[in-house]
């Protein structure tokens, strides 16, 4: 069959942006790695393009070079024709998982758009990764390793859904703070960091219980009806509030991108809590603290390329009094990219190995990022003796220690 069959797929217009101009080459983490064109953003639009005309079908070459991307958006980034690459990548996925479904697929579909968003499944699964962490050394050592990127669940603060923070005035805004699929019960610590900072920021935070997955990992894979259903489910559960805050830069790049899913988004802005904190800091409503010990700073994608924000969390890792160390200017990905790394282990591997060679050239140990995926990556590839931090929990660790 040739064609497409789905209501998400790339479209005409949008392929046509393509002008094939190449710059975007350099910057593809998969293109580096192989040098070929099919494995580049032109070489993937110009497939796209082909199955749109009719002239290729969604077969297994197709399914390949789009297996093989990251999503991590660096192309977007540079491309002078605004060719909308995420947008085309999760309608070409789409297309293949309903094109081309296997039964693993199927259920990793399932998985990622049903039982992912099930709030009580994720804490039966938390429970029983806790008891493995506790019995780590007698696993084996690919089992034990897929647990090394993960903080000790045991350590998980109590969850922050339904709870409601006021700040000490009259708040400035009203924010609503994603929990996420797996931040409450793995990153809890990132959220009660958030929530005290937007409290001490001015802002009322609440923690809608009705709330779900951002469906980000749904729409990645190509479960686009599971992807079009979580919006709006959180679409009716943020509604009256006038800021989203997520604190992960893949659930923040995706409530952005809501229009795709659902008609009009979502009634409030979207931001990352790095962009509130952030402004919050440079308006004077949170302290710039004193200091200059150097850390190092991961640019996520989902914050660097998709939503181009790259000043505000080092504005807070300053504001936390330490300087920020780079270590790659081009932020290629590490290799996380939600499901990547398991579905592809061996170029998340390289390309996670090239991020913790980096890290260890600076000989600092302690590493500042703000998604999830990346912080696991990156411990993964330290190990232990690193430290892996989101910087809203840098800068809160600060300013308790100085209110001592
Ligand atoms: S995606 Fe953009 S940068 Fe890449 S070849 Fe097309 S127009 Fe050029
Ligand atoms: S999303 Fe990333 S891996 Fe995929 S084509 Fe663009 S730059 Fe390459």
């Amino acid at each position: 069959m040739t064609g497409w069959v789905t209501d998400v797929h790339p479209t005409r217009e949008e392929l046509d942006a393509c002008v094939h101009c190449g710059l975007c080459l350099p910057h593809c983490p998969t293109f580096r790695l192989t040098g070929n064109e099919a494995a580049s953003p032109r070489g993937r639009i110009t497939a796209m393009r082909a199955v749109n005309d009719g002239v290729l079908s969604v077969d297994e070459d197709f399914e390949e070079m789009l297996g093989f991307c990251l999503g991590c958006r660096a192309c977007e980034a540079v491309c002078p024709g605004l060719v909308p690459y995420g947008r085309l990548f999760e309608g070409a996925r789409a297309e293949i998982a309903a094109q081309r479904p296997t039964l693993v697929s199927s259920l990793r579909r399932r998985v990622l758009g049903r039982v992912l968003p099930t709030r009580r499944l994720v804490e039966t699964g938390s429970g029983v990764v806790r008891i493995l962490q506790k019995m780590r050394r007698l696993l084996p050592g690919a089992v034990g390793a897929r647990l090394d990127g993960l903080r000790d669940l045991s350590d998980n603060p109590p969850s922050s859904l339904g709870r409601v923070a006021e700040p000490e005035g009259k708040p400035v805004a009203t924010v609503g703070l994603l929990a996420g699929c797996v931040m409450d019960s793995w990153f809890g610590a990132v959220h009660h960091a958030s929530i005290d900072l937007l409290r001490r920021a001015g802002y009322r935070v609440i923690v809608p219980r009705g709330q779900t997955c951002c469906g980000a990992l749904a729409a990645h894979d190509g479960a686009a009806a599971d992807a079009k259903r979580l919006a709006e489910v959180n679409r009716s559960a943020f509604a009256g509030v006038d800021i989203v805050v997520a604190d992960a830069a893949g659930c923040s790049a995706h409530l952005a991108d809501y229009r795709h899913w659902v008609d009009g988004g979502i009634d409030a802005e979207t931001k990352d809590i790095t962009v509130v904190i952030a402004e919050a800091i440079a308006d004077g409503r949170l302290p710039t603290l004193e200091g200059d010990d150097p850390v190092v700073y991961q640019d996520p994608c989902h914050l660097r390329h998709a939503q181009r924000v790259t000043e505000e969390p080092r504005t807070i890792v300053r504001a936390s009094g330490h300087r920020v160390t780079e270590i790659d200017p081009d932020g290629i990905c590490c290799g996380a990219a939600g499901i990547y790394s398991v579905l592809r282990p061996r170029a998340a591997g390289e390309l996670g190995t090239r991020k913790a060679d980096q890290v260890r050239a600076t000989g600092l140990t302690t590493v500042v990022s703000a998604n999830p995926g990346c912080e696991m990556q990156l411990r993964t590839h330290l190990g232990d003796s690193y430290r892996v931090i989101h910087p809203v929990e840098l800068y809160r660790e600060r300013l308790l220690a100085e209110s001592v």
